[in-house]
């Protein structure tokens, strides 16, 4: 799949539910409306369309949400999706998760075929951990990521910048996941669906965060990209890599490898963008994959060059309306 820009399309996130255990408060606000279940694809519609894109290219899925793990059957996804690692037609299968729930899965992912996970952690501060997800617990996701690396999944974590809550914790949290072998991804506020805090209040620039890390850690710069907004760093001591995710400072696009689905079949050609495809009809009106072949076909042919966030403190709301947990970042 090549877009109009000459751009290979070989990644596809999934966010298979836009249910949470959690409500960050940057990325959810206390009243979400959920979406009624007849909505939300199948299992088996899931794997479908995986499976289509799989067939027309993509090389990597991660599935994501919402929380991946809240959905009952997401064990069983994963099982079959990696029919496709053990064909040699998938390089990688992931996930991003709250860890919340990983100490019960994580055994069973890592027998699914997935070997690297993103886990999110803002915090190590159990009280700042409550007041970040509203309703979550820091225990559970330290064991989480405990048993993960015991069941040999190599973990990344992600930390969302916020000023004025995690900045004095930057440094801990780079020791904290040089000890355990982790790589390590800060994460820009992105101006995604309406919350109740101004984003601009916690919006902390990780050109910031990279001086701070810097004048206590040499850091070497890295060549390699994934094709995403992430650009990486490698600490001169250690070879830990930290990564810095700033769609806002950063103009990343160029290199994009990746389109979205959400839970309900539709497909986002650009996080930043609202011009989207529906797959979900073509699934459940045709048993025939042609009419969800020529829907993605269509999708990637509209593929914008560009995304277009803003966080306006004078309109005050955000650029794109959807809410991160719709196409799980
Ligand atoms: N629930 C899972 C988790 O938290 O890892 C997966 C979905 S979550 C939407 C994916 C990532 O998006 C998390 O690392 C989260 O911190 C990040 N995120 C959510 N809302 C965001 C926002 N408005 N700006 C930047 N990152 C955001
Ligand atoms: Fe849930 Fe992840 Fe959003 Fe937090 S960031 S509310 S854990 S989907």
């Amino acid at each position: 799949m090549i877009d109009p820009y000459g751009r290979k399309i070989t990644y596809l996130r999934v966010s298979i539910t836009d249910r949470c255990n959690f409500r960050c408060f940057y990325c959810m606000s206390e009243q979400m409306e959920f979406l009624p279940k007849g909505e939300i694809l199948s299992l088996e519609e899931i794997d479908r369309i995986c499976s289509a894109f799989v067939a027309k290219g993509v090389r990597k899925l991660r599935l994501t949400g919402g929380e991946p793990l809240v959905r009952r059957d997401a064990i069983e996804l994963f099982r079959s999706l990696g029919r496709h690692l053990g064909a040699g037609t998938l390089d990688e299968l992931t996930l991003t998760t709250n860890g919340s729930l990983l100490a019960r899965h994580a055994d069973s992912l890592a027998a699914c075929g997935v070997r690297r996970i993103n886990v999110s952690l803002d915090t190590l501060d159990p009280g700042k951990f409550a007041a970040i997800t509203s309703r979550g617990q820091i225990q559970p996701v330290l064991e989480g990521i405990a048993a993960a690396k015991a069941a040999g999944l190599k973990v990344k974590i992600n930390t969302v910048a916020l000023k004025g809550i995690n900045e004095d914790e930057i440094l801990t949290l780079v020791r904290w996941c040089a000890d355990r072998g982790f790589d390590l991804t800060f994460i820009e506020t992105m101006p995604l669906g309406e919350i109740e805090a101004r984003r601009v209040d916690n919006y902390l620039p990780l050109s910031e965060v990279r001086a701070r890390i810097a004048s206590v850690f040499p850091l070497e710069g890295v060549a390699e990209t994934t094709g995403g907004p992430a650009r990486y760093v490698r600490v001169a001591e250690t070879g830990q890599r930290i990564g810095f995710i700033t769609p806002m400072t950063h103009n990343f696009c160029e290199t994009c490898n990746r389109v979205r689905l959400t839970c309900t079949g539709t497909l986002y050609m650009c996080l930043g963008q609202d011009d989207a495809v529906d797959l979900r009809a073509p699934v459940r009106t045709s048993p025939d994959n042609g009419p969800l072949i020529a829907a993605i076909d269509a999708a990637i042919a509209r593929k914008p060059k560009g995304h277009e966030f803003i966080i306006d403190p004078a309109l005050g709301r955000p650029a794109v309306f959807r809410h991160m947990s719709v196409t799980g970042g």
